[in-house]
C-alpha cells in the first residue's frame, strides 16, 4: 500500500509552486489562453501588441513631445492647454492612452505620476510601463510619502519645491514635462529628446544629463 508523507508532500508542493509564475502573470496568462480559445483575439495580435510597445513606442514619443515643447512656446501652450489634442499633431499610430494631462516642473514645483488604483499608464506615449510602477509598494507610497520615495529614486527635493502627485485613471492619464538641462541652447529637437527619460516623464527623475554637452 502506498504511504503518504506529509513532509515529501509540503516539499513537492514547494516544489512546484517555485516553478510557477506570479500570481498576476498566471492570471494574465489564463486570461489570454481564455480570449485566444474562444476566438475572442488572435495570439497573433497580442504579439504585435506587446512587441509595439516595448520595441517601437518605448518612451521615445513622449520625449519627442517633451523636446517640441521646449523649442516650441506655442506648441507648448498648446500641450499644456490640451495635451491631448496637442499630441494628435504629431499623428502617431494607435491611440491607447485616452485623454492626456501634461504637468510641468519648474524651480518651485515637481509634479509625480502614479495610478493608485491599478496601474494606468500612458502606453502611447511611453510604452510598457515598468514593473515598480505597477508595484503595490509604489502605488500606495507614491501618495503617502512623496519625498520619501522621490529620495530612493535619487531625487533629493529642498522643501522650497513642492510635490504634486497626479493619481491616473483610465479615463486621464498624465505626462510630466520635466525642466530643460541648462547649457542646451541651439540643440535640435531630435537631440534634446535624446535627453529626456522615461522616468522623468513619470517624474521620479528630475534633472536631466547632458554628458553630450
Ligand atoms: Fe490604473
Amino acid at each position: 500500500m502506498a504511504t503518504f508523507d506529509r513532509e515529501d508532500a509540503a516539499k513537492l508542493a514547494r516544489h512546484l509552486h517555485s516553478h510557477l509564475p506570479s500570481d498576476p502573470a498566471l492570471r494574465t496568462k489564463t486570461l489570454e489562453s481564455l480570449l485566444v480559445e474562444r476566438g475572442f483575439v488572435a495570439p497573433e495580435t497580442i504579439d504585435a501588441w506587446v512587441e509595439a510597445y516595448s520595441e517601437h513606442i518605448g518612451p521615445k514619443r513622449g520625449a519627442q513631445v517633451v523636446a517640441r515643447s521646449w523649442v516650441d512656446p506655442a506648441f507648448r501652450a498648446r500641450l499644456m492647454d490640451d495635451a491631448t489634442a496637442a499630441i494628435a499633431e504629431f499623428g502617431f499610430d494607435g491611440d491607447a492612452t485616452g485623454h492626456l494631462k501634461a504637468v510641468e516642473n519648474t524651480d518651485t514645483q515637481h509634479h509625480l505620476i502614479v495610478c493608485t488604483l491599478c496601474s494606468c499608464y500612458p502606453f502611447s506615449l511611453l510604452g510598457m510601463s515598468p514593473a515598480w510602477y505597477k508595484s503595490a509598494a509604489y502605488r500606495a507610497r507614491a501618495v503617502r510619502e512623496p519625498r520619501q520615495v522621490l529620495s530612493e529614486f535619487g531625487v533629493d527635493l529642498p522643501e522650497t519645491v513642492g510635490v504634486r502627485v497626479w493619481d491616473s485613471t483610465a479615463e486621464l492619464r498624465y505626462l510630466v514635462v520635466p525642466q530643460r538641462p541648462a547649457n542646451t541652447d541651439g540643440w535640435d529637437e531630435a537631440r534634446l529628446a535624446a535627453l529626456v527619460t522615461r522616468n522623468a516623464m513619470i517624474g521620479t527623475a528630475r534633472h536631466l544629463k547632458t554628458e553630450a554637452a
